[in-house]
């Protein structure tokens, strides 16, 4: 054991630049220089205005429970011992939604609207996951 086996981000496009912004504990996301709005998961043009131009900016890492849901039954060997767990959708402050998990909270404690705030996991020496915990 100790080997971490679940699926891990490949570090490729925009993509891999956004778990190495993880890998730095800063969570950013691209935000559209023409109209401001963000977006995620990353990709060329603004959704909102079809703009090209954008940047990557920080967030606070403060959000709020958006969504979950429970996995009661592992779909992947590594996930067993997990179940059941969230799968929870959090909203940043700034508007823009991530999937994610919410540690140090059973499922069944998951309310809407629960102020939560980033933790960054390094779960390999060169991957790290933006993951979550309730605001205390
Ligand atoms: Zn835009």
């Amino acid at each position: 054991m100790g080997e971490y086996g679940k699926p891990l981000p490949r570090g490729e496009g925009y993509h891999g630049d956004f778990y190495r912004f993880c890998k730095q504990h800063e969570l950013r996301f691209q935000r559209c220089a023409d109209c401001q709005a963000w977006r995620h998961p990353p990709r060329e043009c603004c959704p909102h205005c079809g703009a090209f131009a954008w940047r990557w900016e920080q967030v606070s890492g403060k959000g709020q429970v958006y969504s979950w849901t429970v996995v009661q039954r592992a779909l992947h060997p590594a996930f067993a011992e997990d179940v059941p767990y969230a799968v929870v959708i959090v909203e940043l402050a700034e508007g823009v939604r991530l999937v994610s998990r919410v540690l140090d909270l059973p499922p069944q404690e998951l309310r809407l609207g629960l102020p939560v705030e980033v933790v960054f996991v390094d779960v390999t020496p060169e991957v790290t996951l933006p993951m979550f915990r309730p605001c205390r």
